[in-house]
Order: C-alpha cells, then sequence, then structure tokens
C-alpha cells in the first residue's frame, strides 16, 4: 500500500524515532509499505517519520541514480542488487571518512535541493528486517542517502545543515510549504468522525 508522505511543517518530521526491539508483523508490513511509497515516488530512500511513525527505521534504494554508490560486507563489495532495497532497523553510524559536497533533495521537501556537506564513508550498523545484526561499509551516493534518512530518525532535517545564508531564497517555498502542510492538517482533524 503506498502511503501519503507527510510534508515540511508536519509534527513527525521532527521526532525522534523509537528504537525496534522485535521484527513484529507490524513491523514488516510497514517496511513493505515504506518501499512501496518510496518506489512510486522515485525516492532513494525513506524515514519512518516521513510517513508519520516516529521510529528508528528506513529503507533505501540507490541502484536507479547514476551517481556512484559502493557497498562493502567486510572487504567484498557487494552488487546493489543484491542489497537493494536496503531495510536499516535502529542504524548507527560507527565511523565516518572523508568529506564532500552534494546535492541532496527530500521527498517531504517537493522542488527543494540543497548542496549538503557529508561524510563520502560511513560504517554502518543496524538490524536487517530478518532481525539479524547488519555491518557494512557504504561510499558516495548510498553513503549520502543514509546519512540523510539517519538524521530524519532523529528528527533532523537537511534544511537544519546548510547556513541560514543558503536557505534565505528558500525562506518563502518553507513557509509556503509549512503553511499548506498545517492548513491540511487542520483539514484532516475537522473531518475525523466524532465518538
Ligand atoms: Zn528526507
Amino acid at each position: 500500500m503506498i502511503l501519503p508522505i507527510v510534508q515540511y511543517g508536519h509534527p513527525a518530521l521532527r521526532q525522534k524515532g523509537a528504537e525496534i526491539h522485535e521484527v513484529t508483523d507490524a513491523v514488516r508490513q510497514l517496511v513493505k509499505d515504506m518501499i512501496e511509497t518510496m518506489h512510486a515516488a522515485n525516492g532513494l530512500g525513506l524515514a519512518a517519520q516521513q510517513v508519520g511513525k516516529a521510529l528508528q527505521l528506513t529503507v533505501l534504494d540507490a541502484r536507479k541514480s547514476d551517481r556512484p554508490s559502493q557497498l562493502f560486507l567486510g572487504v567484498m563489495e557487494m552488487p546493489l542488487d543484491s542489497m537493494m532495497p536496503l531495510v536499516l532497523l535502529n542504524p548507527k553510524i560507527t565511523r565516518l571518512e572523508g568529506g564532500e559536497i552534494g546535492q541532496e533533495g527530500c521527498l517531504s521537501f517537493p522542488k527543494i535541493y540543497l548542496d549538503i556537506s557529508r561524510a563520502h564513508t560511513i560504517h554502518v550498523a543496524a538490524i536487517g528486517l530478518d532481525g539479524r545484526s547488519l555491518q557494512f561499509v557504504a561510499t558516495g551516493l548510498l553513503s549520502r542517502a543514509i546519512q540523510h534518512e539517519m538524521d530524519h530518525l532523529q528528527g533532523v532535517l537537511f534544511i537544519d545543515k546548510v547556513a541560514p545564508a543558503a536557505l534565505e531564497p528558500l525562506e518563502s517555498d518553507l513557509q509556503k510549504l509549512k503553511i499548506q502542510t498545517l492548513a491540511e492538517l487542520k483539514k484532516k482533524k475537522r473531518k475525523k468522525p466524532r465518538g
């Protein structure tokens, strides 16, 4: 099922995600829906906060982009096809290497792109959908996407990562988006049946 993606201004985007202690049927269903939602939106990654759930859960798929990505299990580079879509529960970054500036978008900020500085290479420890621990190294676009999604899991957004001057030209677009999101939230609340 394709889920609605919440937009900037929605309070869920500022919530820190709770850790997942058990891979239940509900978690598996949410993951399935999030992957479907990410693919339908042509996204590279989607965090649980973006579908209104404050959990330490993100899904990613870096296969479609022409910007290079690598994923290593130990010293072995894995074909992306064998690892994507990638599901990360309770992810942690254990090591960061290098840095580079690159363009990022976000499904919760339609048509807004920002140059963000991120580590080039990250070492990640997470739990996979099978409940087992998963450790890997990611580089390039995949590394960037994981860092972006992991910020979401802490309630941090990409607009928080740039200097105020970089946001100035976007100020009115951001304000409009926020007002629209809040108006839609109000409408939904009103529509809720009583009792
Ligand atoms: Zn995002």
